[in-house]
């Protein structure tokens, strides 16, 4: 039987960076995936570039953590955005800003974080052994004593960190093995859900394809509850698809569809986009009316055309019952008023989201009042440490899952490392 201080299961971001700080406490660590490659989420992340970090300020960064932000500040205290952007720098990894703080290597490669993160854990003598599936962590009387595998064989620890990650996008190897460990060790599951996934919707005019492709640019995408009172609201870029809607805002909004049914009972929820929603509606009718008045023998579907994509305007009107062929000469007062009403708050109904095959990322997990957020380890096994998605922490797409996932697994490590 091998015989380690700590053992890691796992090596996504988060268990390849709690292998790197258990061993920097001088611990000696095995880190045991059951792939054929570590970091094959990670690889795949940013769109194959590896959205390393975000930039932003730590308390702003924790609002971007629907799910279980708040319990990071101390993970973040210990090993937060910055020292992860310091750790890559440290070891040669230029790392650029993007758009809304998204922090990426120079070389545009997620290889060269993968590779970072190995070669760091190498060179402080971690045992990194992939195609090692682990079949259960064995419990001795109220600790942790080791691990077994898929092939019988046992690997002792007084310490094992979970970081088996969620149950989103399974062929990376992320397949829920964690959660029935968890509650072996007398550990809550919270309900686990999609998040981060296109939202599905069987309005007439998705199931038609007819607006399929069409990309919205600077809308915003809201939820509302059953009396029209707004849960979410995300602004920035959608698109239609065969299934419903996708793109930035679609993601950001899809964690909160679950709840939304769940908490009213209804099995729809109700969406509205706002096509302008930099300008009131007082403003915006003042604009619409100068612009028509300006061409008033101008059919309107003709006039709206520059701003409004001409796609989706025959549904606009069928919906104002404003027929486009209406001059501004001829505009019926009520139409007129539905019609920018409309513009503000065009609704449509979500079914439900795609599946955890197409997630970014997994909701829910194992229950954060049952983990001490300064060491990430169990309040009730000692020795069990978790980190990443694994946990109930959820972000949206933009590097705050990787930033969660490097934070709890340096503080897991950390102190697993010192045996504590
Ligand atoms: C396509 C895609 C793009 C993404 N883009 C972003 C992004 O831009 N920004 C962002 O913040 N997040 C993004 N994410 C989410 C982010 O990648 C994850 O949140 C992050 O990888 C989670 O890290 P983790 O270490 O907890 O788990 P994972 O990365 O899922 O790693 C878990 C590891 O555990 C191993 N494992 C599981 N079970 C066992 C077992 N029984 N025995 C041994 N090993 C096991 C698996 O093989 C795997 O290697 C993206 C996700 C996807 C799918």
């Amino acid at each position: 039987m091998k015989k380690y201080d700590v053992i890691v299961i796992g090596g996504g971001p988060s268990g390849l960076m709690a292998s790197i700080a258990a061993a920097e406490q001088g611990a000696s660590v095995a880190l045991l995936d059951k792939g054929d490659k570590l970091g094959r989420k990670l690889g795949i992340s940013g769109g194959g570039r590896c959205n390393v970090t975000n930039a932003k300020e730590i308390d702003e960064l924790i609002t971007y953590i629907p799910g279980g932000g708040r319990f990071l500040h101390s993970a973040f205290s210990l090993f937060s955005n910055r020292d992860i952007i310091a750790f890559f720098e440290g070891l040669g990894i230029a790392l650029k800003e993007e758009d809304n703080g998204r922090m990426f290597p120079v070389s545009d490669k997620a290889k060269t974080v993968v590779n970072a993160l190995i070669g760091k854990a190498k060179s402080l003598g971690v045992t990194l052994l992939i195609h090692h599936p682990v079949k259960e962590i064995i419990y001795g009387s109220g600790r942790v004593e080791g691990v077994k595998l898929n092939s019988g064989e046992m690997y002792k620890a007084s310490a094992v960190i979970v970081a088996t990650g969620g149950k989103s996008v399974p062929h990376t190897g992320s397949t829920g093995d964690g959660y029935p460990w968890a509650e072996a060790a007398g550990h809550t599951i919270t309900e686990l859900y999609p998040t981060e996934t296109p939202i599905v919707s069987k309005e007439p005019f998705i199931a038609s394809r007819e607006l399929q492709g069409l990309s919205l640019r600077n809308v915003k995408l809201s939820l509302l509850d059953p009396k029209g009172k707004s849960v979410i609201a995300h602004q920035g870029d959608m698109i239609f698809t065969h299934f419903g809607l996708s793109g930035p805002i679609a993601l950001r909004c899809s964690g909160f569809i679950r709840g939304v049914k769940k908490k009213h009972n209804v099995s729809q929820v109700t969406m509205s986009i706002d096509l302008f929603p930099d300008k009131k509606i007082g403003g915006l009718e003042h604009d619409m009316r100068q612009l028509a008045a300006a061409e008033p023998k101008k059919a309107l579907k003709n006039v709206f055309k520059g701003i409004i994509p001409e796609r989706l305007l025959p549904l606009l009107f069928e919906r104002a019952k404003l027929p486009g062929e209406t001059t501004y000469e001829h505009l019926p007062k009520e139409g007129w008023l539905a019609w920018i009403q409309l513009l503000k708050n065009f609704t449509l109904q979500a079914s439900g989201t795609r599946p955890f095959e197409e997630a970014f990322v997994t909701g829910g997990g194992v229950h954060l009042k049952e983990i001490n957020p300064k060491t990430m380890g169990s309040k009730l096994m000692q020795g069990l440490y978790f980190c990443g998605e694994v946990l109930d922490v959820h972000g949206y797409t933009g590097g705050y899952n990787i930033t969660a996932a490097f934070a709890t697994g340096y503080t897991a490590g950390h102190h697993a490392g010192k045996r504590e």
